[in-house]
Order: C-alpha cells, then structure tokens, then sequence
C-alpha cells in the first residue's frame, strides 16, 4: 500500500456547527406523515369491526389476515412513493437511502400480502369447517375480485422469488428490472378486491375515499416525477452527444451538449439517469454523475463495467439523449461542519469532482483517492487544482485489498472528527470506510455517502 504525498497546503482549524442540513426538514415531514398513515392504517381494525369478533370461530386469524393485508398494501404504497422520484425524499434520503427503503419496503409488503393470503384463507377454512384448499377455490371462484387478487398473489411472489440473491445474480440487470415492473401490475390488480372485501373498506365510504386518494396521489407522483418533468426537461435542454474521448485507464469521457443548462437546479456531486437515444440502448437509463457543468455543456467520465457502460465508449456524436434528475444528496447541503473529508472509490471519483467545486475556498478540504494503481486515478490534475484552490490536501491511497487497509485514512487526516465525511464508490467501499469511521467513534450524521448502486 502506498500512501503519496499531500499536494497542497496543510491546515488545521478549529470548525464551528452548522445550523440543520437542507433536507433534514423533509425527512421529518416524510416520517411523521408516514408515521399517521401506519397509525391510521392499524386504527381501522378497530372501527371495522373484525376486531370484536376475535373470540367467535376463526375470529383471532381473520383479524391477524386483516391487519397483515392492510399493513402490506400500506408498505407497497410507501414504497410507490419511495420509486417515485418525488425531490423531497430525494434530498432527504439521497439515491442510496431511497433505494434502500424501496428495497426493504418491498420485501415486507410481498411478506405482509402473503401472510395476508394464507391467514385469511385459514380463518374462512376454520369459519366454514373445510380444508385451506378447498376454501381457496371457494375464494378464488366465488368471491368478488379475487381472481384478479390471486394472480397479483402469484405476481408478487414471483418477483419475490427473482429478487432472491442466488437468482438475481443470475438475471441481467435489465430482465431484473423488467420483471420488477410486474409487481405495480399486481398492485393493480388486487386493487378493487381490497375495496370489495376489505372489512376496513366495505361500508366505510370515508375509507375507501381516503385509501383511493392515496394511491392516486403515488400514481401521479410516479407519472409526474418518472415521465412529464423528465421528458419536459429533455426536450427544453435538447442534450446531444458533442465528444466521446477515451482517456487513459479506459475511461471515456463523454461531452453533451445542450440549451438553458444554467436552469437546471444542478447541485455539485449530483447526477442523473441517463438515457442514449439509440437503437437498443433507449429503453435504459443509468445512473452517472455530472462532474461538471459548463455554459452550454455536461461532462461525464464512465467507467466501462458491464455492457451499457462499455458500449458508452461507441456513442456517435450527435445522439439525442434524455435524462431524469438531478438526484442525489452527496453535495454540499449536507455540510455541517466547516471542512470536508472526500474519499472516493476507484470512478467514484466523479461525484468528489463535482462536489469539491461547491466547496468554499475556505474549507480546506482533504481528498483520498483510492485505486488500485496510481495510473488508474481518474481526473488527477484538476482534482489537485481546485484542492489547492481551496488550501487542502490529495492523497492517493493505492494498493490491492490485501494490500491497502482503509484505517490508514483516518490516519493521515488526523482532524476527520471535525470534518464532514463524504464517500463516494462502489456499494462494498462506501460500506468498508463508513465501517471504519463508525468503529473510530464518528457518529453516522457526520458522514455522507452516494454508493453507485445500481
Ligand atoms: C448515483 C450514481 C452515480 C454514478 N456515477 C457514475 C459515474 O460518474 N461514472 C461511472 O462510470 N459510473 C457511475 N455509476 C455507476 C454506473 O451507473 C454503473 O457502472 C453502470 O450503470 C453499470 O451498467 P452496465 O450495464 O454497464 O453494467 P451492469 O451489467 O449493470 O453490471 C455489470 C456487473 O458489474 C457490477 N457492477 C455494476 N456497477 C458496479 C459498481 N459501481 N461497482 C462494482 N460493481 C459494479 C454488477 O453487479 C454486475 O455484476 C454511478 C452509479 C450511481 C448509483
């Protein structure tokens, strides 16, 4: 492991807080409105009914079938929010966070909905004195709605079953995430059976009133902040591919260029979901930051990983591209301290580009760059411009696995306590350094990450 010399000057100072982080106002907002609506939502047994029939034959597992359903469709609209983009979840939680939540959201709704299914069927089985399959059939063929309820059923489990690491990993990205769009099919399509059969919503027209509005305000969400705003940003920018160049470490940098540029509320460190409009390649989009903005054009460096990103390197000058963002958090509203520590992983190096140039001159920040091989740094020297512009110091932390252990940050950057921690990479060394941070003592809200999961 080699640790190079710092470039800049050295400084040391003691930092004063800041008041509350952009975002955090948001984040108590989303938490508190969740927080009633999970209230609510476990209130309405109460008033349906179901719960004074606890003690009557199959009384105990209807209720159980009734609140798990109703808290599984409640996670699933949660996690419709989560996907949809909306900014102010963005800011507060930033991509890692949301698709985190998303993530485990969906994990409890498909188990709660499951739960759901099989309590219910066995508290009719019991009221009705047959077998669980028989009244499955029961169900399915005679009551209202289930039919379509049973097939969003099999819909959820089997992205369930796809999601399930030993099988994701064997799926492209792209047929993951296609399958995945089944499970807004399923929510759909066990819809109406929730209003026809629901104890909560049947006779309980306020209910129904509130529980409608409720999935109508994700739809619009996800169709405002999905489609319209992106492709209304598209359009005015009019984003074309001026210059793809290969650099050194097979890097490609691409160069786009559009109109109104300076409208964009783009922040430092922030990026977009690209989309290349091109045979083949116009149904995806992925995530790559922006490391910087000029007048009339954006700057990306991709790094080649799978075969979107390689393919990158092919793009024709002239191309039409679309986008979705900004997004991201990893700038420099989430200060809270006067100086910054910035650690990037390998081409995670692209979001500290970005954010370095937010910084003020006055904050002294520190940068660790850690690569594999000193020649696989990724825009070195204006890196080291703008560090020096603002009195700090670039180390490069170079080294394989074996041979690098990250403690050696917090070695070198002695004052990392008063510093805002940003790091920025692939998923398992945003996970690593923040380790190591939380080991030496430095409390989570001090540092700030942008994981490129994707
Ligand atoms: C917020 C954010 C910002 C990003 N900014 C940039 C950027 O500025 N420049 C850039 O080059 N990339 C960036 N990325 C990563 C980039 O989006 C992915 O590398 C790209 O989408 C991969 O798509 P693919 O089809 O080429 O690879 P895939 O086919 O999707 O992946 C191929 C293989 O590589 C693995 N893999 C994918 N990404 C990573 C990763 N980051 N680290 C380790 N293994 C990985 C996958 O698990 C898979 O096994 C960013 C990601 C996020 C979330």
């Amino acid at each position: 492991m080699k640790v190079s010399a710092p470039t800049g000057a050295a400084a040391a100072r003691t930092d004063s807080a800041r008041p509350r982080r952009s975002g955090e106002t948001g984040l108590l907002v989303a938490m508190a409105v969740a927080g009633i609506g999970l209230g609510v939502i476990l209130g309405l047994p109460l008033v349906d009914g179901t719960v004074h029939e606890i003690h009557a034959p199959g009384g105990w597992t209807l209720f159980l079938g009734s609140v798990t359903g109703l808290i599984g469709t409640y996670f699933a609209l949660v996690m419709v929010f989560m996907a949809s983009r909306l900014p102010m979840l963005e800011r507060a939680l930033g991509r890692g966070g949301v698709m985190g939540w998303h993530k485990n959201l969906s994990i409890l709704a498909i188990s709660f909905i499951l739960a759901h299914a099989v309590l219910t069927t066995m508290a009719y089985a019991e009221i009705a004195k047959t077998g669980f399959t028989h009244e499955l059939g029961v169900l399915i063929n005679t009551y209202p709605d289930m039919i379509t309820a049973f097939i969003a059923l099999g819909l959820m489990l089997l992205i369930g079953l796809v999601s399930l690491p030993w099988l994701r990993q064997r799926l492209s990205r792209e047929n993951w995430w296609l399958l995945h769009l089944l499970i807004y099919v399923a929510l759909v399509l066990s819809f109406a059976h929730e209003l026809a059969l629901g104890p909560s919503f049947v006779n309980h027209p306020i209910a129904q009133w509130v529980w409608g509005l409720a999935w109508i305000g994700a739809g619009v969400a996800i169709l405002t902040y999905r489609i319209f705003v992106p492709l209304l940003r598209s359009m005015r920018h009019g984003l074309r591919v001026a210059a793809v160049e290969p650099q050194a470490n097979g890097v490609t940098k691409i160069l786009l260029e559009g109109q109104y540029l300076e409208d964009l509320p783009l922040q430092g460190g922030q990026f977009f979901e690209w989309r290349f409009l091109t045979r083949g390649r116009w149904w995806q989009a992925h995530p790559f930051s922006v490391v910087d903005r000029q007048e009339d054009t954006l700057r990306l460096m991709v790094k080649p990983i799978g075969d979107f990103s390689t393919n990158l390197a092919e793009l024709k000058v002239g191309t039409h591209v679309w986008f979705e963002g900004p997004y991201g958090n990893f700038t420099v509203a989430q200060r809270a301290r006067d100086r910054a520590l910035l650690i990037a992983g390998g081409i995670g190096v692209t979001a500290v580009r970005g954010l370095l140039e937010d910084l003020p001159r006055e904050s002294r920040p520190a940068v660790v760059l850690r690569v594999t091989a000193k020649t696989d740094v990724v825009l070195l020297d204006e890196l080291e411009r703008l560090v020096n512009e603002r009195n700090g110091r670039v180390y490069i932390l170079s080294g394989d696995r074996t041979e690098v252990d990250l403690r050696t940050i917090a070695g070198n950057i002695k004052d990392y306590r008063s510093r805002d921690i940003f790091i920025s990479g692939s998923p398992g060394f945003v996970e690593a350094v923040r380790d190591v941070f939380v080991q030496l003592g430095v409390k989570r809200r001090q540092l700030h990450a942008e994981p490129y999961t994707i």
